[in-house]
C-alpha cells in the first residue's frame, strides 16, 4: 500500500473512528492524506446555534481555525498529512430559503442529505480531484452512522467518487455515534448495517482491524488533542481513554478475538439490487 486517501466529514472523525487503521498504514510505509470536508472557515453572522457550539467548545468566533490547529496536532501523531477542505459544517450553512440549517430544536442528524443534492455533487468532484492528483491504492471515509447530514454527504460523494475511480474502498463504523446505541457491538449490528443505512449506500459485508500497541497509542494521544471536543463527545466523563479502549476491547471480544478492534464495512451489494 503506497497511497492512501482518507476522506472526513468533520475535524476529529477520521482519528475517532479510524486512527488506528491510519496509523498502521503510515507506519508501514503508505502516505496517508486525512482529506477533511467540513473544514471550511465560514464568515459571520453566526447563527445563535453555531456561537452557543463556539461557547460550548471554549472557544470564540474563531472556532475553525482553532480546531484546524487541533487536527494538525492530531493528524501528526499518525504520521498522516492533514489537509482541509472549505465546505462549512452544518451550523454555518443556511438552506434554500435563506434559513440557518440547524436552528434551536433541529438536529444535524434529523436534516438528509438529499436536501442539499448540489452539495454532494460539488463533494463528490473535489473527492474526484483528489482522487485524481493522489492515485490512492486505498480510500477510508465513514459509513454515515447516526445519520449527521455532513457525514451522509461525504460518505454519498465519497462512494461515487470512488466507484468513478475504481479505488478500493472502506467504510469505517462512525463513533462515537454507534456507541450512542444500547448495544453497539450486539451479533446483528456486527454483521450488517442498519436496515435503512443498507437501503441508501447498500448492503455491506464487516471487517474488523485489529489495532496494535503502537497504533492505539498514536491513536489516542491524536484524540487527545481535539480538547474543545472532548466534553460534546463524552458529556460528563473526565477519563474517556478508558471509555474508547472499552469500546474496542469489547468488540474485539464481540469477534472472538482479544486486544482492541475498529470495525470496516466493504460493500457486497449496491442499493436496491
Ligand atoms: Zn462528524
Amino acid at each position: 500500500m503506497r497511497e492512501v486517501l482518507v476522506v472526513s466529514p468533520h475535524l476529529d472523525d477520521a482519528v475517532l473512528s479510524a486512527g488506528g487503521r491510519i496509523a498502521h498504514l503510515a507506519t508501514a510505509g503508505a502516505r496517508v492524506t486525512v482529506f477533511t470536508v467540513f473544514a471550511g472557515v465560514p464568515t459571520p453572522p453566526y447563527s445563535s446555534v453555531a456561537r452557543a457550539f463556539h461557547r460550548s467548545w471554549g472557544l470564540d468566533d474563531n472556532a475553525v481555525h482553532h480546531r484546524r490547529e487541533e487536527d494538525r496536532r492530531a493528524i501528526d501523531h499518525l504520521m498522516a498529512n492533514a489537509v482541509h477542505g472549505d465546505y462549512p459544517d452544518a451550523i454555518y450553512r443556511t438552506d434554500s430559503s435563506g434559513r440557518w440549517l440547524i436552528s434551536s430544536g433541529s438536529q444535524p442528524t434529523k436534516h438528509t442529505a438529499e436536501d442539499e443534492g448540489e452539495l454532494t455533487r460539488t463533494i463528490t468532484v473535489t473527492v474526484q480531484e483528489l482522487i485524481g492528483s493522489l492515485r490512492p491504492d486505498l480510500v477510508l471515509t465513514c459509513a454515515s452512522v447516526g445519520d449527521h447530514i455532513d457525514h451522509r454527504h461525504t460518505c454519498y460523494a465519497v462512494r461515487a467518487a470512488a466507484k468513478a475511480s475504481g479505488v478500493a474502498l472502506r467504510l469505517w463504523t462512525d463513533q462515537p455515534y454507534s456507541s450512542w446505541t444500547d448495544e453497539p457491538f450486539s451479533p446483528k449490528t456486527l454483521g450488517a448495517l442498519p436496515d435503512a443505512l443498507s437501503a441508501r449506500i447498500g448492503v455491506h459485508q464487516p471487517e474488523a482491524h485489529w489495532v496494535d500497541q503502537e497504533a492505539w497509542a498514536r491513536k489516542m494521544a491524536a484524540i487527545g488533542e481535539y480538547k474543545s471536543q472532548h466534553s460534546a463527545l463524552w458529556p460528563g466523563v473526565a477519563d474517556f481513554d478508558a471509555v474508547i479502549n472499552e469500546q474496542a476491547r469489547s468488540l474485539a471480544e464481540a469477534l472472538g478475538g482479544s486486544g482492541r478492534c475498529e470495525l470496516y464495512w466493504q460493500e457486497s451489494r449496491p442499493p436496491g439490487s
